[in-house]
């Protein structure tokens, strides 16, 4: 074949599937648009464990016309604008691309109130309509339905609902422990699933107890630590909640949930003292930096970032951690660390 310039329509199907794989990744976009707006509180709804339904309901501040008909076109965004404002992103999003590509693989609505607005309007994408008049509070509701309709091969790959609905719980989790000021709920087919009340900001230990249960809580203890323009907060489990698997390790970098490598390893070192090798250590940990000491445009899904100085954050994180697990040890019920 001679080469040739993609249609417009294939370049948006390839962008798409880079981002969204399945439910769970289009809910991830939409709550990081909520919590991007300012929602206090986001209701999640979904049907068929996604594959039909996907709402997510905000009380962040909404949009007007204008912004509603850019909010689905790709690379149009409203939170940079310019190049230097890559060195300090805030928000959670900055594509603006995750909307438009929602949009390409599903039936897309969206209906949304400013502040300022007497009333709501509501958009369906892609059909080139104009936004028309609709009842809805300060807010915004995306509707995405019947996903990867127009991608029998992706639809194909849907698991069963069973499957799709670990992986939005899972996602809900991840996402509610980070931000426990938020309140969250979550319904399958009207059946209410989980159910987080908001909770006052820092530590919140309730929050901790209603997404970890209270065992964690109990085997936990609270850091909390200010150093070198870094500081550290949240619950650290003592070895006695290690696990075989590294499956309850929670960090949250200025808000955003990372799976870093450089992270993990300090951590990892700093228990190294008090663990089995083959355990794995439980923690929910809040990083805060100044945006601009840290890379987050690496890649759009991956949860790696890229830290200026990566030396100090490991060294900050390790001794800091490993600190507060020698003196914790000393006072909690545990006989000993080792
Ligand atoms: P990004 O989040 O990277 O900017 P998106 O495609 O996810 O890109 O969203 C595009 C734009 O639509 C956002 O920049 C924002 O202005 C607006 N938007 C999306 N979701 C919401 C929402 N829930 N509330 C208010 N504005 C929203
Ligand atoms: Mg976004």
């Amino acid at each position: 074949m001679p080469i040739q310039r993609l249609s417009p329509d294939l370049v948006n199907q390839i962008a798409a599937g880079e981002i969204i794989e399945r439910p769970a990744s289009v809910l991830k976009e939409l709550l990081e648009n909520a919590l991007d707006a300012g929602a206090r509180a986001i209701h999640i709804e979904v049907e068929t464990g996604g594959a039909r339904l996907i709402k997510v309901r905000d009380d962040g501040r909404g949009m007007d016309a204008d912004d509603l008909l850019l909010a689905v076109e790709s690379h149009a965004t409203s939170k940079i604008a310019a190049l230097a404002d890559l060195e300090h992103i805030a928000s959670l999003g900055f594509r603006g691309e995750a909307l438009a590509s929602i949009a390409v693989v599903s039936n897309l609505q969206i209906t949304s109130r400013s502040a300022e607005a007497d009333h709501a309007l509501t958009l369906k994408a892609g059909l080139g309509e104009m936004p028309v008049p609709a009842p809805h509070p300060v807010g915004t509701s995306v509707e995405v339905r019947d996903l990867f309709h127009s991608v029998p091969a992706r639809r194909k790959f849907l698991r069963a609902e069973k499957t799709e609905l670990r992986h939005i719980q899972g996602l809900l989790r991840r996402i509610a422990l980070g931000r426990p000021d938020v309140g969250f709920e979550l319904l399958n087919n009207g059946k209410r699933l989980m159910h987080f009340p908001a909770q006052g900001d820092g530590l919140a230990a309730n929050r901790i107890k209603d997404v970890l249960g209270d065992a964690f809580l109990k085997e936990s203890l609270a850091i909390d630590v200010d150093a070198a323009g870094l500081r550290l907060s949240g619950w650290l489990g003592l070895p006695v909640a290690a696990r075989g698997q590294a499956d309850l390790q929670y960090v949250y970098l200025n808000g955003r949930m990372i799976r870093d490598r450089l992270v993990t390893q300090a951590l990892r070192r700093a228990y190294a003292d008090v663990l089995f090798k083959d355990r794995f250590p439980a923690y929910v940990l809040q990083l805060q930096i100044d945006p601009a000491q840290v890379d987050v445009n690496v890649h759009p899904t991956k949860h790696e970032v890229r830290f200026r100085e990566s030396g100090l954050v490991f060294d900050f994180l390790h001794r800091q951690v490993a600190r507060a697990l020698s003196q914790g040890g000393a006072s909690a019920e545990q006989p000993a660390l080792a």
